[in-house]
């Protein structure tokens, strides 16, 4: 595991450096990932040349480039149809806001950028021929499945209190431990997650739900997640709610789930059994802490509905659940039941007879929502309905399809909405 192949566009990208007299590596997560036989998502690229002349270098060789972060270093090239960043190796300056370096200083040296790094699994590079540099003992970290900070982990954190969420989401989704010292200094410097914006808290907490080995580390480190919600600290009080939260993430999730899917479904799970369990309103809690992190909308109101519909009853009959599948469709739906089943507040014979029953409901085709009913809007106002009566009656309709009392047949739907218009009219 010590040479990395690195792909033809990749190493062509680097030739082009080379012969023009500077260094350049593959660094950070794409050689991780490869030592890790694991998908590469990106080839990040460093060099000893400023931004400049690796602007100059590229536009000479006929490519388009994108000053991307010119002032932190990084050029995009575009090399056949590729975009792929270049950054000039960097010394972060001082650190006074807790996020970001004041200012960074470009250097030729890799080892300064390398030292910079977060994570030892993260801070190794690569030449063009896949040679390994490992200056840290990344390789041996890796074997070992270790999360450690490069240099004190106490100063890294004070540096960037993003990184502790970082090393807890690297932890999640490779299963690996955080050394012991990192492990202290994510507890102790779990207070300057204050400092960190939302934005990017979500970020990484998204991560951390969508890891597969998020619940050994929501069952040691919760109390930073507890400080990343920006929750009051309650001194251990919650220790209980939130180790059963973490035996609930514990669960696989089903097969064929999209990750916003997971990552909803487990941060609802999480905030039901763990953070404001107990408490009034928890759906409403959950939304106002997704308005908080500023998550994009469709997240808070799925994650809120998630905790409101799992409060309320197990839909057990053939009409609570067409009717719940109708009002919510069918995503949420098998979400609910996850959560159902996982919290036990489903037995296993429950949480299947649902199951079950949804794919029936599904393969018969059964009308769930009054589009799907043979009559629509224009013949009920046809038999005299106005305005608002229209709708009450569709959905009054529905409600006696989805009962099973009611085919959904065009003529029993009109002598069924006629009668019920008459009922209206004579209530009056
Ligand atoms: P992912 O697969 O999640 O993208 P990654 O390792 O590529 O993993 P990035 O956030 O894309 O992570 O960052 C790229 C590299 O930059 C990291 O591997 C690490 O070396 C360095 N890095 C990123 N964020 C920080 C940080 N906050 N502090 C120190 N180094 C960092
Ligand atoms: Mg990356």
């Amino acid at each position: 595991m010590n040479v990395v192949t690195v792909p033809r566009k990749i190493q062509e990208i680097m030739e082009v450096m080379e012969v023009n007299g500077h260094e350049i590596c593959a660094v950070g997560g794409c050689v991780r990932d490869f030592l890790l036989g694991r998908p590469i998502h990106d080839w990040d690229l460093c060099t000893s040349a400023c931004p400049d002349e690796t602007q100059k270098v590229f536009e000479e060789a006929g490519c388009q480039t994108i000053l991307t972060g010119k002032k932190h270093g990084t050029i995009t090239v575009l090399w056949q149809g590729e975009a792929v960043e270049i950054t000039t190796y960097r010394i972060d300056g001082e650190y006074t806001d807790g996020r970001r370096p004041d200012h960074v200083t470009f250097t030729g040296r890799l080892e300064d950028d390398l030292s910079r790094r977060d994570f030892t699994i993260n801070a190794m590079a690569c030449r063009r021929d896949g040679e390994v540099i490992d200056l840290f003992g990344g390789r041996r970290d890796l074997a070992e499945g270790c999360i450690r900070c490069v240099g004190d982990p106490r100063l890294r954190f004070e540096e960037d209190g993003l990184r502790i969420l970082r090393g807890l989401r690297f932890a999640a989704r490779l299963g690996f431990q955080l050394e012991e010292g990192t492990a202290q200094a994510v507890m102790e410097g779990r207070e300057r997650l204050s400092l960190i914006s939302p934005e990017r808290i979500w970020a990484e907490l998204a991560g951390l739900m969508a890891g597969p080995e998020a619940a050994p580390v929501m069952e040691r480190f919760y109390p930073v997640v507890e400080a990343a919600l920006r929750l009051d600290s309650t001194a251990g009080q919650r220790e209980r709610e939130w180790r059963c939260a973490a035996r609930c993430l514990a669960a696989p999730v089903p097969d064929g789930w999209s990750q916003w899917m997971t990552v909803t479904a487990r941060f609802a799970m999480t905030l039901w059994k763990g953070a404001f369990s107990g408490l009034s309103e928890p759906g409403k809690r959950a939304f106002d802490c997704c308005v908080a992190l500023r998550t994009d909308k469709a997240t808070r109101k799925r994650v809120a509905v998630l905790i409101e519909e799992a409060e309320k009853g197990l839909p057990l009959t053939p009409y609570q659940l067409r009717k719940l599948a109708g009002e919510m469709g069918w995503e949420t739906v098998a979400q609910l039941i996850f959560l159902w089943e996982v919290t036990e507040a489903a037995s296993p014979e429950e949480a299947e007879w649902m199951q079950n029953e949804a794919g029936e409901i599904v393969r018969r085709g059964d009308c769930i929502s009054i589009g799907q009913l043979e009559i629509q809007g224009a013949h009920i106002q046809k038999l005299g309905a106005r305005g608002p009566q229209i709708g009450e009656t569709l959905k009054r309709l529905l409600d006696d399809v989805m009962k099973g009392e009611l085919p959904n047949q065009r003529d029993r739907l009109e002598k069924r909405a006629g009668e019920l218009l008459r009922e209206s009219i004579g209530s009056k």
